[in-house]
């Protein structure tokens, strides 16, 4: 049986232990290339002093063997090709879409030995918050930039073209939302050439479909270069195994831009993809009054997310399913409305940092799992919060 048929991984212990036996093929060195071209065009390339010291550690000899397990870390030294993953980064953190698109680049990366690189692309300032190897990389590639402190995918996709010609990357795999990942996508694609797939939903060891034609067919092919997933809907990793995130020598890289960023421009939260969202508020057949729903959603504001129960009723469009079935979110703040618990809703919201619910059943499953439960009447419940948020809101 196949490793991660339907997107979903399952390890398979005998071809651990047969890779763990044998030796592969040596680790592709980065490529000079880059460095050379920049030399003779006199360009001063911008590296942190310790990137020194880690290309020395990147230099040192691989040793022999492909993958090791050293306690609960897995460690490929040696790996027959590169998968980049770039990610979006929201203020430092990995956001919800990207552990999914990792997911899906240990995926692409696992299927023969392969070894996933993140593209870390930072401000001159800013430390990632996140531990890369928990989150499954094997790799990391660090570049800073004052560039990167704004809105520039110019320069980001120049950045991800220099790390991904460097390793030699066989994939580029990213998250299509509309903060980053898909426009980078586009570019890359465009400079690296190779190929693109994007709205990528479900992912095979053979190939990758994409949903095309205003979601009306499904496009099935082999991985082309770069990847774009689609967070609301493709399946998150069930396990992840804690990786070494060894780190790269950067490639020597000038930013040039002629984008010039104006800030942000504050969107609707109600229409975050699930995956994106960090405040989710979720209705369950508890509720009945929709509108005190909605006002709610839009005073917090929180995406709006629901039960299968209420969107096979059409109180929510189907993209707005949280479950098994529906979107696995991972927002730092669940808040669960009159909703049961049943083992398929808790499973999409198993990464949820904080879970409040708010039940008229104190023993309801919901109840059980939340960090903060509301025992009263969802219908009085939301109005009363609307209130308090606006009343806060002014206060200020
Ligand atoms: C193959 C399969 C896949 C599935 N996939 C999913 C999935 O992806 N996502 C999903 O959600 N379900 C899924 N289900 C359905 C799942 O089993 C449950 O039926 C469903 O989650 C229940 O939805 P609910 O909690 O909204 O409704 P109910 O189970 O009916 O729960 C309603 C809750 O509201 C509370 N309540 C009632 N009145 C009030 C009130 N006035 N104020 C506050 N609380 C109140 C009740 O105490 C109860 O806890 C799947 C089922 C199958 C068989």
């Amino acid at each position: 049986m196949s490793e991660h048929q339907d997107g979903i991984r399952r390890r398979n212990p005998r071809r651990e232990r047969d890779g763990r036996r044998t030796s592969s093929v040596v680790e592709p060195a980065p490529s000079v290339q880059a460095a050379q071209s920049e030399a003779a065009a006199g360009a001063a390339p911008r590296i942190d002093p310790r990137l020194r010291r880690r290309e020395r550690q990147a230099a040192e000899p691989a040793s022999t063997g492909v993958s090791v397990r050293a306690g609960d870390v897995t460690r490929i030294d040696q790996s027959s090709h590169y998968v980049l993953m770039v990610p979006d980064l929201e203020r430092g953190r990995l956001s919800p879409a990207d552990r999914i698109t990792l997911g899906a680049a240990r995926m692409l990366a696992d299927a023969d030995g392969g070894a996933v690189v993140l593209a870390l692309m930072l401000a001159s300032d800013e430390m990632l918050a996140d531990d890369a190897g928990r989150a499954g990389v094997d790799r990391v590639v660090e570049l800073r930039d004052a560039a990167f402190a704004a809105y520039d995918p110019q320069a980001r996709a120049a950045a991800a073209v220099a790390i991904a010609e460097m390793i030699s990357a066989r994939h580029i795999v990213l998250s299509e939302t509309r903060s980053q990942g898909g426009d980078l996508a586009r570019r890359i694609a465009a400079a690296l050439g190779g190929g693109l797939a994007v709205g990528v939903v479900r992912m095979t060891n053979a190939s990758v479909t994409s949903v095309i034609d205003a979601g009306r067919r499904e496009a099935i092919g082999p991985a082309p270069r770069v990847v774009a997933i689609d967070t609301a809907i493709f399946p998150a990793a069930s396990a992840i195994q804690a990786r070494e995130a060894r780190p790269l020598a950067p490639p020597p890289v000038t930013l040039r831009s002629a984008i010039r960023d104006e800030g942000l421009v504050p969107m609707d939260p109600r229409t975050l993809p699930l995956a994106e969202a960090e405040l989710v508020l979720s209705a369950g057949d508890g509720v009945t009054d929709w509108d005190a729903f909605h006002a709610l959603a839009a005073a917090l504001p929180a995406a709006e997310a629901g039960s299968r129960v209420v969107c096979d009723a059409g109180h929510l469009p189907r993209s707005r399913q949280v479950g098994a079935s529906g979107t696995i979110v991972s927002a730092q703040c669940y808040i669960a409305a009159g909703i049961s618990g049943s083992p398929q809703h808790l499973h999409g919201i198993a990464d949820c940092r904080t879970v409040i619910a708010v039940n008229t059943d104190l023993h309801a499953a919901m109840v059980a799992r939340a960090e903060l439960a509301i025992i009263a009447d969802a219908q009085a419940v939301m109005p009363a919060l609307t209130k308090l948020v606006e009343e806060r809101r002014h206060a200020r």
